[in-house]
């Protein structure tokens, strides 16, 4: 398969022991990357009007800005609390000039003694009446909304929409604004995937790439580096590509004993030379 044409993004979670925003910037700029996908945390350590200057002075696209969404809670004020603070997160989209923002959903809430809830049918109604709720300042803000359905396995404590399916069935409910990011990482074991990237069609708001280890030793933070893994990353991309999508291919990879201990700059060149020849 040749080579994409769409540019590289670099997830800045990817590099997130190395840099602060402004490092991260640098290092992507020198690099010849000209797409990011910053964390908010890390934006707002740098100020977001700041933010916004170093992306604008480096004439860099931003794929996506992550994250929000985490909707269910126990509480009413709480779910209204995380509404809030998901609509300021909108607003900071639209200063940085971000493409989408990246949404999880959330998972079973926990209460005020601790005890996490087991109520998940309850769990995806929040996710839903969540997303229903920040639509509309979405839309006024022309920020699009990407859900990203994430692996099964974060179901109980971080997030229980776990296929393209049931992220495609929120986009059908909750109609334009809303669409989904297609993350190889979450998605690879799916044996309905084509027929749901597919289904997806223009909703495709991003692509994120990185690779499945085998034995993965931590859930969260032992991603691999695009082609050390059993993902058939060319396979998607085509996917992505029948079904419309000419946007960024980002690489997020969250290694905490790998690639988050290398220098910064090595990692990018990885992720350019892997861009090219694997993805
Ligand atoms: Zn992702």
């Amino acid at each position: 398969m040749a080579p994409p044409t769409q540019p590289l993004s670099i997830n800045q979670g990817t590099l997130r022991e190395q840099y602060d925003f402004r490092g991260f910037v640098e290092a992507c700029a020198r690099s010849g990357i000209t797409a990011i996908s910053p964390w908010r945390d890390k934006v707002a350590a740098c100020g977001l009007q700041e933010a916004a200057r170093l992306i604008k002075d480096h004439n860099l696209r931003v794929s996506g800005y992550c994250r929000g969404g985490l909707f269910p809670a126990t509480t009413a004020a709480e779910r209204q609390a995380i509404v809030d603070d998901n609509k300021r997160m909108i607003d900071e989209a639209a200063v940085l000039g971000c493409e989408c923002i990246v949404l999880i959903g959330g998972a079973l809430p926990v209460d005020s003694s601790g005890k996490r809830s087991r109520d998940l049918r309850g769990a995806h109604k929040m996710i839903e009446d969540g997303l229903a709720a920040i639509l509309p300042h979405a839309r006024a803000a022309k920020v699009p909304l990407a859900m990203e359905p994430l692996h099964p396995m974060y179901a109980g404590d971080r997030a229980c929409v776990n296929t393209l399916a049931h992220a495609l069935d929120l986009c059908d409910a909750l109609g334009a604004g809303l669409g989904v990011a297609v993350d190889v990482y979450h998605v690879w074991w799916d044996p309905d995937i084509e027929a749901q990237i597919a289904r997806a069609g223009s909703r495709i708001l991003g692509f994120h790439v990185c690779d499945w280890l085998t034995p993965t030793r931590d859930m969260l933070l032992d991603r691999g580096m695009m082609g050390d893994g059993v993902i058939d990353i060319p396979y998607f991309r085509r996917l992505v590509e029948k079904a419309g999508y000419k946007d960024c291919i980002e690489a997020e990879i969250f290694s905490a004993e790998n690639w988050w201990k290398k220098p910064g700059d090595e990692v990018i060149r990885t992720c350019i030379e892997r861009y090219r020849t694997v993805c």
